[in-house]
């Protein structure tokens, strides 16, 4: 099978977002993590490439995904997605320029878009300015980023430092004309010699409009929330059908682990709740760990019955974790916990497990490592942003999810049981 839409994400977890919401339409989608090195003959119609390139050099940056470029050319890609975070994470030296510009040299074209509107999680854009909720980006969290604090809300001014092209903005007053009037303007836009053109969008439906005035256009950038509509569009035309082959659970044992390191405030609640609901628990604690290793935990984990429910978490109130980080040092916690996890993992693997849920950023970085796992299925969406996926041969597929820090409800973890029991 060649590729229709080939996909770049500059980092894991948007990588995820992204392939989620692409996968909404029902058509099948394959996460990549990292370049692969070869594999082509398995491609999907959509494939996601998700690299680490948001707070590399713009140098390293560039290099990298001219090379997920190059592997999305020879699977035979037609269209190709540039993916940015909705908060359009990136400095004044940022990679989101650089990044675009030299796909657009490689791929020969003139003109693209900048949408990184989502407006389902509060992100739009309007005269060019990004908000998130009813806050400008610079006086939103965002501010404060460690790695990317955003303190100008002006995606001109902001991608215009980045590109050595002109800017320009079809506002909202063009985009609620309809797609053939926003057509219209890029192509005036074009005459006037303006290559990169940020686009307002305040709803859903403005990013529908969008996708249809763009949906021929061999080179998109955007948030997870345009490449949605897009995916549905190419559907329709019978440019990628339908996905027939459903990554099902029918060989998966009942039993699930759960490996939880994220200490975001949703997911201690998360975990609270499923033990609370008398779900098998461990909960590991570094100090101990740092000292004792994972003995006592393996000891604990083989003598489980791997047909139920069980969760292993570190994830702790603020309190134990700084008292952790401060016996331990942050980044060695981190480790430990991380290292302890993922032993775990593979240890039940080993066992038989089928299913897991991993809850944080880092800890499904860690774990997805450990697993050797290069190529993720996208199954159905648990919360917004995050599906099920599934890896290895058909008739012994893993099912695993990967949720990171606030995202999902409370009951985010029955919440993705049921749906992996519906599929
Ligand atoms: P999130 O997505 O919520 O930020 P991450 O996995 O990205 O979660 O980051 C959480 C970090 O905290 C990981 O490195 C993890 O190993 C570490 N950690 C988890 N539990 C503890 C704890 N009890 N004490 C100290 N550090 C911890």
């Amino acid at each position: 099978m060649t590729t229709y839409l080939g996909c770049i994400a500059d980092d894991f977890t948007g990588a995820t977002d992204l392939a989620s919401m692409l996968a909404r339409s029902g058509v099948k989608v394959s996460l990549r993590i990292g370049v692969p090195y070869s594999n082509l003959e398995t491609t999907a119609d959509i494939e996601v490439i998700a690299l680490k390139t948001r707070s590399m050099s713009s140098i390293n940056a560039v290099k990298e995904s001219l090379l997920a470029l190059e592997w999305l050319k020879k699977a035979g890609t037609k269209k190709f997605f540039f993916k940015y975070c909705s908060t359009f994470d990136s400095t004044s030296k940022g990679n989101i320029g650089p990044v675009a510009e030299a796909l657009m040299n490689e791929l020969k074209v003139n003109q693209t878009i900048y949408c990184p509107a989502f407006p389902e999680n509060g992100r739009s854009i309007f005269m060019g300015n990004l908000f998130v909720g009813q806050k400008l980006l610079s006086e939103s969290n965002m501010k404060d980023h460690p790695l990317t604090p955003m303190s100008d809300s002006n995606l001109m001014r902001l991608l215009g430092a980045q590109v050595t092209k002109r800017v320009g903005l079809a506002d909202r007053m063009i985009v609620s004309e309809g797609s053939n009037a926003l057509k219209e303007k890029l192509i005036e836009l074009k005459e006037n010699k303006i290559t990169h053109v940020i686009i307002d969008a305040v709803a859903d439906s403005d990013l529908s409009i969008i996708a249809n005035a763009c949906q021929d256009m061999k080179f998109i950038t955007g948030g997870s929330a345009l490449a949605m509509p897009l995916s549905e569009l190419y559907k329709l035309s019978g440019k990628i059908s339908e996905n027939n082959s459903l990554y099902n659970n029918n060989k998966l044992s009942a039993g699930s682990l759960i490996l939880s390191g994220s200490c975001s405030e949703m997911t201690l609640k998360q975990v609270n709740d499923f033990v609370s609901r008398g779900a098998i628990s461990f909960q590991l604690d570094p100090i101990d760990l740092a000292k004792n290793g994972t003995k006592k935990v393996l000891k604990w984990l083989f003598k489980q019955d791997f047909t139920k429910n069980i969760i292993i978490y570190a994830t702790a109130d603020p309190k134990s974790v700084k008292k952790a980080q401060d016996i331990l040092g942050i980044e060695k916690a981190g480790k430990i916990v991380e290292q302890g996890l993922s032993e775990c993992a593979i240890r039940a693997k080993e066992l038989g497990m089928k299913r897991f849920i991993v809850a944080g950023g880092e800890t499904s970085g860690a774990i997805t490592k450990a697993f050797g796992v290069t190529q993720l299925n996208i199954g159905k969406e648990i919360a917004p942003g995050v599906p099920w996926t599934f890896f290895g041969p058909k008739d012994n597929q893993i099912a695993l999810s990967l949720k990171s820090g606030n995202f999902g409800r409370k009951s985010f973890f029955t919440d993705a049981l049921n749906k992996l029991e519906n599929i």
